[in-house]
């Protein structure tokens, strides 16, 4: 392909991507294929000879786009979104035409200086210390991962790192039994033994309680355990359950603990006055990670890290072969040495024409709008005699069943929700997912979708009654 018929292609792509995002809720929302129907329509091996793009083109939309589930369709309402928006597209755009590897201050000084600015704006944003320094992380799996691994090193003095863990002592890492399964997985592969991950109970909101943690800290003293990280949830993966992160943040104070904060989905509505109380006790805390790619309109991969101390971050991960030397070193921040990867994509330039396009005002308005249409849909269900909350909804995640008069074991309405949950995602007209909180099987539905509007919550709560209704016949 030459440059000419690059641009051909490219504005016809260009129409392609307004129309599809135009009409994106006219698509069934979760892809209605069954396992190796994709794959079955493809070839057994690579083309020998290059083959036409209006070729391929038409493959796409008639293999892949079937096979894709439209995560950008306002009509998603199950796990937590992985919201986009114009500016960020367009930004993803031009990050994909650079096509820039951003390892190192030198290899692109625009987007090592650009993400050093628009974290500090995203930090002042939601209430991080103006002291703490950001950057940008692939996910939130990988931020916690990098939180546990600088904890480690710091409690150790940097020998974990140095020898291998054999003759370090048996650190314990403690968090709510409700923590999203990256925590385990990071306690996992940071080499602290899974078994030293240690559940802490949680209340009847699904929130840790404080002084489970403080027992639990000083039994593991008592039993010869290093106690060496908490991490708490700002928003539950199951239910957006929010730790008393003070009464944490002032019990790792007094034991010396790291206290990571993982706000993935929740912490983007710090940006709306009424919840920044919810992060009070911050300053005693280590590190925060939230992920713009879930709720702030910027596309999937954007999670923003937030630290204290960046000097420990670095001093875990840096390392300076000859060939990634050079003269600004002392001047600059080189992100390679602030996480796992060397290479990296330029992700701050999505996120600063988010941060701009929208302005904060926009930000807050279009949260507090999602969060508005969750508490109406929190109304309904209230007062609905055959629907029930099983969790509060403190943003815009609901998590509900059906619960028909009369019909109490416990086994038939968790069957009964299942097989309603899979009705409604067979529709292709709504698409929810599902949890267990306190034993039960619980729907979850997250209002949250960049474009979503009250028609399209009405339309989904019309069908699930319907659906309902229906079932009981069967
Ligand atoms: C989504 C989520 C994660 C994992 O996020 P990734 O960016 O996909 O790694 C971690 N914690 C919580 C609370 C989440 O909701």
């Amino acid at each position: 392909m030459n440059n000419e018929e690059f641009r051909r292609q490219a504005h016809q792509f260009v129409d392609w991507m307004a129309d599809y995002l135009a009409t994106v809720e006219d698509y069934p929302v979760r892809a209605q294929v069954q396992p190796g129907d994709v794959r079955d329509q493809l070839p057994a091996a690579a083309p020998e000879r290059g083959e036409a793009m209006d070729d391929i083109f038409r493959d796409f939309q008639e293999i892949i786009l079937p096979g894709m589930t439209h995560w950008q369709s306002p009509h998603f309402f199950a796990y937590f979104p992985a919201n986009g928006s114009y500016p960020s597209l367009l930004a993803e755009m031009l990050t994909a035409t650079l096509g820039a590897q951003c390892m190192i201050w030198e290899t692109s000084p625009a987007a090592a200086e650009l993400e050093e600015q628009v974290m500090k704006w995203l930090g002042q944003l939601i209430g991080i210390p103006d002291s703490w320094s950001g950057v940008i992380q692939s996910t939130a799996s990988d931020a916690t991962l990098v939180a546990l691994l600088t904890a480690r090193e710091r409690a150790s003095d940097f020998q974990y790192n140095a020898q291998g863990g054999a003759s370090q002592p048996r650190y314990r890492v403690y968090g709510s039994a409700e923590l999203h399964s990256s925590i385990e997985k990071a306690v996992k592969i940071a080499g602290l033994g899974r078994e030293n991950y240690v559940k802490i109970p949680v209340d009847e909101h699904f929130a840790m309680r404080p002084e489970a943690l403080a027992v639990a800290i000083h039994d593991d003293r008592m039993n010869g355990y290093t106690p060496l990280a908490v991490v708490a949830a700002l928003g539950t993966t199951s239910s957006t359950a929010v730790d008393p992160i003070s009464l944490i943040a002032d019990i790792c104070t007094e034991e010396d603990l790291w206290l990571h904060i993982d706000a993935a989905y929740a912490g983007s509505a710090l940006i709306l006055p009424q919840y920044r109380d919810l992060i009070r006790g911050i300053e005693q805390a280590d590190s925060f990670v939230f992920n713009p790619h879930k709720w702030l309109f910027t596309h999937f991969d954007c999670s923003a890290y937030f630290v204290r101390n960046h000097g420990h971050l670095i001093r875990t991960f840096e390392i300076s072969p000859e060939y990634l030397k050079t003269q600004a070193d002392a001047q600059v921040n080189n992100y390679r040495d602030w996480g796992v990867p060397l290479g990296r994509r330029f992700r701050a330039l999505k996120l600063w024409f988010v941060l701009r396009s929208f302005g904060a005002e926009g930000l807050r308005q279009r949260l507090q709008h999602h969060i508005d249409l969750a508490q109406g849909l929190v109304r309904e269900i209230d007062a609905h005699p055959d629907f029930e909350r099983l969790a509060p909804a403190p943003f815009n995640l609901i998590c509900f069943r059906y619960h028909p008069r009369g019909l109490d074991d416990p086994a038939t309405l968790d069957a009964l929700n299942a097989r309603l949950l899979a009705e409604l995602n067979a529709s292709g007209q709504l698409y929810l997912t599902h949890t267990r909180l306190a034993g039960n099987y619980v729907m979850r539905l997250v209002i949250g979708q960049t474009e979503v509007q009250q028609r399209h919550v009405d339309a989904a709560w019309e069908r699930i009654q319907k659906t309902a209704a229906n079932l009981e016949q069967a």
